[in-house]
């Protein structure tokens, strides 16, 4: 099986002047009360479009935003506040598209000027999006004769506009974005260069095993911080207290322990923690002098003496992947393990640093240290599935030779 960008077209490959070109982006913004808080993933999508309208297309954006379930309001999911900023970035009208009866893009299209686009309305308005509905997908393919996939943070997702969408239009390619973020990930799993760790944290083993397992004969090293450790540390006989532990992971853990092992791989786990007696219990947080944790306390950090050993692994590195933060980084005495690490990551020069988006990505962007890392993915459910080898539906698709009529 093909895997990587084999096969697959650029959009810069294909010929788009005058043609209608359905670009499916993930324009999925953090939102809070009506306004975007971070437009990271509307600015990685900007060189595809920009590049569509240069060589003369006329453009139809999708994403979804949010997961709207049935009955709630429509305007908080609702794209206007993207398409009102992609405005401003691209300096363009954006004219959006609610319902595609009423509103038909094919009239639109046919009278588009070269500084509008079009931009459909949340694609989650319609169940059919996430049941890979083959007729909501005919329905833009009325209007689309190339279509174009650089939205990577959707692409692990068998969706109609990323899978059956791309069977019955014509022409497919990818974006600049899908292209940069799987050429990234490749450097990860093609010849990575040595010594490589995999940095995994975040709250559960479950969520990673698969990364573990595709990653463990290629890695030098893991290291292993957030709630993770503590199932980790349990099975290592190391007391945990109150800790996040999944009890039917200890299995999972042993044998992994076992493995690297038999492998002569190394694992480094937290030797200290930040503690308190709960989560809200932020005015009696404590810092452990080693990697035992009392009864009746519980890790939410890595500590100090953990942040130096896991920071001198990394001054060794030449290839590093990191997913999930070293602690609950979004609470103040709980960050500075997750900061720490970023601050790592940083100092390090002529490094692959990548990032594999989700909670770390904004760990790194909040620590300051975003800037020096090789590659942040807008995609983090995606880019993990990529690592543990499962190919993505939404780049499959666009390899895919086959089309549905
Ligand atoms: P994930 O989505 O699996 O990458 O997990 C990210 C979440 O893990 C963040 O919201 C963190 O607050 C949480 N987390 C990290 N360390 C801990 C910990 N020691 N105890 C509880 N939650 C944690």
């Amino acid at each position: 099986m093909s895997r990587g960008l084999a096969g697959i077209k650029t959009i810069d490959e294909i010929e788009l002047k005058n043609k209608n070109v359905f670009i499916r982006v993930d324009f999925n913004v953090p939102m809070e009360q009506g306004k975007i808080t971070d437009d990271q993933r509307i600015r990685a999508a900007l060189p595809t479009i920009q590049h569509a309208l240069t060589a003369g297309a006329k453009v139809i954006l999708a994403s979804h935003l949010g997961r709207p379930k049935e009955g709630e309001s429509r305007k908080k999911y609702s794209l206007l506040p993207v398409g009102q900023r992609l405005a401003e970035l691209m300096n363009v009208e954006v004219i959006m598209v609610d319902d595609l009866e009423k509103n038909h893009p094919k009239t639109l299209l046919e009278n588009l000027r070269p500084n509008q686009i079009i931009l459909l309305e949340n694609l989650r308005f319609d169940r059919a999006e996430e049941e890979n509905g083959v007729e909501l997908a005919r329905k833009w393919a009325q209007f689309s004769e190339v279509y174009v996939n650089d939205a990577f943070g959707a692409s692990h997702r068998a969706h109609a506009s990323i899978v059956a969408l791309p069977s019955l239009v014509p022409v497919k390619a990818m974006g600049f974005l899908v292209k940069k973020e799987i050429a990234m990930l490749e450097k990860l799993l093609e010849r990575p260069e040595k010594p490589y760790c995999a940095i995994l944290g975040g709250s559960k083993v479950s969520d990673k095993i698969g990364v573990i397992e595709n990653l463990i004969d290629l890695v030098d090293c893991f290291i292993i911080g957030g709630a993770m450790a503590y199932t980790f540390l349990k099975v290592q006989g190391v007391e945990v207290g109150g800790s996040l532990v999944e009890q039917n992971k200890l299995s999972f853990a042993r044998e992994m322990l076992g493995r690297l092992d038999a492998r002569k791989k190394k694992i480094l786990l937290p030797v200290d923690h930040v503690i308190a007696p709960s989560i809200e219990g932020l005015n009696q947080v404590q810092v452990t002098d080693g990697a035992s944790i009392p009864t009746g306390w519980m890790g939410f950090d890595i500590g100090p003496k953990s942040q130096k050993l896991f920071s001198q692994e990394i001054s060794h590195c030449k290839t590093i992947f990191w997913n999930g933060p070293m602690g609950v980084f979004e609470q103040k005495p709980f960050s500075q393990g997750t900061f720490a690490i970023a601050k790592a990551l940083a100092e390090l020069s002529g490094v692959t640093t990548i990032i594999g988006g989700g909670d770390s990505a904004a760990a790194a962007k909040e620590s300051g240290f975003a800037e020096r890392m090789t590659h942040i993915s807008t995609g983090g459910g995606a880019s993990l599935e990529y690592l543990q080898g499962d190919p993505l539906p939404g780049v499959e698709a666009l390899r895919v030779k086959a089309r549905l009529t």
